[in-house]
């Protein structure tokens, strides 16, 4: 069934209006007419089963017939600060870890990054990071899209990590994961990776006196896109909903590729 990610004030009670360029796909590409049925997705994760009542290429409008199960969403909300990457690789992680079930992605800026967004371009890579994000979400059937935050300062993301945070640290010889994942459950875990040539180590220093735990990922050397998707495997493995059995209610075999403007 075909996917679309709606706006808040796009739904009002039981009905919901979309224009721009998602009607049109809807109507022109998918030639999708009156009576057919589709699953509308709402900013926070809430969907329904919804049935089209008109269309044209500019406006559609639909009937929201029952709420559907938010079933593909984990319980755990993960943030992961990434240090930005060179070239491809931050759109790559971008992709997977909305795909593993990431719930915010922060790109930051660290000492170390090799890579400066010059501020004029800050916005349309944000954008297209968000894009990405957005069509990954889709193509892995998820409830929720995650929020890619505009890049930070390694500081000012310091100042409000979770309770439970984790930086990756290639220096930390006395804490791995094993002795973390024992800590039951939290509800909420950043995530801190660092840029292709590390964590400097005030900022090591930094991130301990803000009560985050670091942690090694292991004897070798990972590529930061390797160590962040194993960090969030394992996180997403031991606290959240990675490896479990698949979801029963799935009915939604279609990529959509649909999304807000
Ligand atoms: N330049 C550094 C490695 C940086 S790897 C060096 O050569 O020593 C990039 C990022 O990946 C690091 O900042 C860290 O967050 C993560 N990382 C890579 N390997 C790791 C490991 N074995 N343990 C913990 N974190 C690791």
């Amino acid at each position: 069934m075909h996917r679309i990610f709606a706006h808040h004030e796009e739904i009002a009670g039981d009905r919901v209006i979309i224009t721009g360029q998602r009607a049109h796909h809807m109507s022109r590409v998918l030639r999708m007419s009156c009576g057919d049925v589709f699953v509308v997705v709402a900013p926070g994760g809430q969907q329904w089963t919804a049935q089209l009542e008109e269309i044209d290429s500019e406006v559609l409008t639909g009937r929201l017939l029952h709420e559907r199960p938010r079933s593909t969403e984990p319980s755990l909300h993960v943030t992961l600060a990434m240090a930005i990457l060179k070239g491809d690789k931050m759109d790559w992680v971008i992709q997977k870890a909305t795909e593993l079930g990431v719930h915010r992605l922060v790109p930051v800026m660290c000492q170390r990054s090799v890579t400066r967004i010059p501020p004029n371009k800050v916005s349309a890579r944000t954008k297209r990071w968000q894009r990405i994000a957005l069509q990954a979400a889709g193509q892995s059937q998820r409830c929720a899209v995650p929020i890619v935050s505009s890049p930070r300062p390694l500081g000012s993301v310091l100042e409000e990590v979770s309770p439970v945070s984790i930086m990756a640290y290639e220096g930390e010889s006395q804490k791995g994961l094993p002795q973390v994942l024992t800590d039951p459950s939290p509800s909420q875990v950043t995530l801190l990776i660092g840029p292709e040539g590390g964590f400097a180590p005030e900022e090591v220093e930094e991130a301990r006196c803000r009560g985050v735990g670091t942690v090694g990922l292991g004897p070798r050397i990972l590529r930061a896109e390797t160590a962040a998707l194993a960090l969030l495997s394992m996180v997403m493995f031991r606290w959240g909903d990675l490896g479990h059995a698949a979801a029963a209610s799935l009915e939604c075999p279609d990529m959509p590729d649909e999304h807000p403007e």
